[in-house]
């Protein structure tokens, strides 16, 4: 079975800061790997360890230095690694991402059964990356993943969260899952790991080498403009007890609320 899992090169740091065109400041932080991703590498490797002759390929678009998550997630017994990486990606939307990931999965390891995908990542945080990749190549997909319960090598069952509690949906390959935070902690690096992770070559993809133009991806390829970028205030400390439902209802039309008398 060919597994494969992006990846994303996130900040380590919760003081996000903002370059002029409203993108993420990514020079001078140290990188992570996102955490939701690590818990979609502990559900392929589950998978790894239960169906014989499975392969896991970590892929990840980003700039030359990503290359160090893919190096760690091979740490912890992935096979192989891909980095999705040109000048011409700068400024992709998750659009043009979504697009330039597919469009290297299709040229690279077409012959893929099953892509995972962390929910969110926790910098840009839009939930759209994993929909968008199996969207471009039009596979079928699960979201809210907490767990893969079953799998037989065709088709796969998915335990997920929903607003009720949890559901068990089943779906064939080739499909796209994107994983939440699980039940299981992620496998650390294993010193075995590190030195065949040394040892792994990792393969550069470029856009041409995918077969894309500049008109389809980074900035031009991209509909999404970030007009504005901005922290939102929180008002605690301002807190105030109505101790007769009229002030509280007064106190709701105040702030925009609708209330029925
Ligand atoms: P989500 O959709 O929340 O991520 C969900 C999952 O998708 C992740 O857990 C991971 O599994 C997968 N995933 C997401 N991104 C990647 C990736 N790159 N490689 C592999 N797997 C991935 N970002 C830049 O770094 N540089 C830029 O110049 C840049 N310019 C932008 C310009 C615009 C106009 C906009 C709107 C965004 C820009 N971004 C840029 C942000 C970039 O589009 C997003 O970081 C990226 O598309 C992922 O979206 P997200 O962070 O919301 O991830």
């Amino acid at each position: 079975m060919k597994i494969i899992v992006c990846i994303k090169q996130v900040p380590d740091t919760t003081d996000i800061k903002w370059t002029e065109n409203n993108t993420i400041q990514r020079e001078g932080v140290e990188s992570i790997i996102n955490p939701y991703d690590l818990y979609a590498i502990e559900e392929a490797l589950k998978l790894k360890k239960s169906i014989e002759n499975t392969e896991i390929t970590v892929l990840t678009m980003g700039p030359l230095q990503a290359s160090d998550i893919l190096k760690k997630a091979v740490a912890t017994g992935c096979d192989k690694a891909v980095l999705v990486s040109d000048k011409k990606f700068a400024g992709a939307d998750t659009y043009a991402t979504g697009k330039t990931i597919a469009a290297a999965i299709k040229k690279y390891i077409p012959d893929f059964d099953l892509i995972l995908c962390g929910q969110f990542a926790v910098d840009g945080d839009t939930a759209q990356t994993g929909p968008s990749i199996a969207n471009q190549l039009n596979i079928p997909q699960v979201t809210y993943a907490k767990e893969l319960s079953k799998c037989d090598g065709k088709c796969i069952y998915a335990v997920r969260e929903t607003e009720e509690g949890l559901e068990t949906v089943k779906t064939e390959f080739p499909a796209l899952i994107c994983v939440l935070k699980g039940f299981d902690e992620p496998t650390r690096p294993t010193i075995n790991g590190i030195i065949k992770a040394k040892n792994t070559e990792i393969k550069i993809l470029s856009m041409e080498d995918i077969g894309l133009t500049p008109e389809e991806t980074g900035i031009k390829g991209s509909p999404t403009y970030v007009s504005k970028a901005f922290r939102p205030e929180h008002n605690r400390g301002k807190c105030e007890i109505c101790t007769d439902c009229n002030t509280l209802a007064e106190k709701i039309k105040e702030f925009g609320g609708i209330c029925n008398e």
